[in-house]
């Protein structure tokens, strides 16, 4: 009878034992989808298991598939956590109710308030500017002005720019509807059209060769495009200007992360959001694509911060978001493509 008890009492106990290690094994590991490649989140991710013995597992794929994914998967996603770039993109994951709001002390001291979303689902981590590059055998940069400036007929044939198809240049002209409304956002649209010297180019990187090959004297990029491709040429006569000094700022944009609508360990997804933007993992995030650091706290790479310092438009980037189709619509009856 005793032995039986006993018996009894060590199966019990084995199935205690075992439930806590299989529950606290699964609160240990974060699971995210991102946008982003391996090599630029793979050293930040082994970093915060490191540090807080959690462990991530990713997915990688381009944004629209991972969108599908958790579209498609619900409320059964393994998915805890989204990381994608372009606050555009972003704002679809949340539009579509895909991700789900966090309040977070540290989110928001980390993070400014216009790189964020107002109802917390998203989280710039880190910022990539979309400035100008031109031509230093053809231009000074006091010939330079601001984005608007290129719609003035004197840069007719001098103005390369890449498809409007692509998200970073949709979400530039949405913040310019922000600003300067429809009416207005259109006639410079029309502006660059008319001053194009090529056809709208494929990417940011053939834009700033045909700058530098002379077909046309500056255009629209990212900087980590500009910075990479100085470090494969240094010797290529282009340099970076900071236009909207006077007026609204740079064009920024982010990389970024939300916390997945049907994550069920959002403790630790918190807690890796929360370190993707702490002071540790800043550097990491940034550095490695050539962007900045979000958290105004953290000083950018040496090689990126050579590029000089700039004003920032501070207009929050859920307008890219929200004016995307607007954007779209706008850039099409322009003639832009
Ligand atoms: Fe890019």
């Amino acid at each position: 009878m005793l032995k039986l008890y006993f018996n009894r009492l060590v199966i019990t106990l084995f199935c205690f034992v075992s439930l806590f290690f299989i529950s606290s094994a699964q609160a240990e590991q974060v699971v995210v989808y991102s946008a982003r490649i391996e090599q630029l989140i793979k050293p930040m991710f082994d970093a915060f298991t490191r540090d807080t013995g959690i462990k991530v597992r990713y997915t990688t794929d381009k944004e629209g598939a991972l969108l599908a994914r958790l579209k498609a998967e619900g409320k059964h996603t393994p998915a805890d956590m989204l990381i994608t770039a372009d606050a555009g993109n972003l704002w679809q994951a949340s539009n579509l109710g895909l991700l789900k709001p966090v309040t977070s002390e540290i989110l928001s001291t980390n993070i400014p308030e216009h790189l964020r979303d107002p109802g917390n689902t998203w989280f710039g981590l880190s910022i990539r500017a979309r400035t100008l590059v031109y031509n230093t055998n053809k231009l000074k940069p006091a010939d330079l002005l601001s984005y608007e400036d290129l719609a003035q007929p004197k840069w007719k044939n001098h103005l390369c720019l890449r498809t409007s198809k692509k998200v970073y240049n949709q979400s530039l002209v949405a913040m310019m509807i922000a600003e300067h409304g429809e009416a207005e956002t259109e006639k410079i649209v029309r502006g660059w059209v008319a001053n194009l010297a090529t056809d709208p180019l494929s990417d940011d990187t053939r834009a700033m060769e045909f700058v530098a090959a002379g077909r046309c004297d500056v255009t629209v990029v990212n900087t980590y495009y500009y910075g990479r491709l100085m470090k494969k040429n240094p010797s290529l006569p282009l340099a970076v200007f900071w236009p909207n000094q006077e007026s609204s700022g740079v064009h920024v944009n982010i990389s970024g992360a939300g916390i997945t609508r049907h994550s069920n360990n959002e403790p630790a997804a918190i807690k890796l959001l929360e370190y993707l933007s702490s002071a540790k993992a800043q550097n990491l995030f940034a550095d490695v694509n050539m962007e900045y650091p979000v958290n105004p706290a953290i000083a950018p790479d040496a090689n990126v911060a050579a590029w000089g310092s700039f004003k920032q438009n501070p207009m929050n980037l859920a307008k890219a978001g929200e004016l995307q189709a607007a954007a779209v619509k706008l850039m099409d009856r322009a003639g832009y493509r």
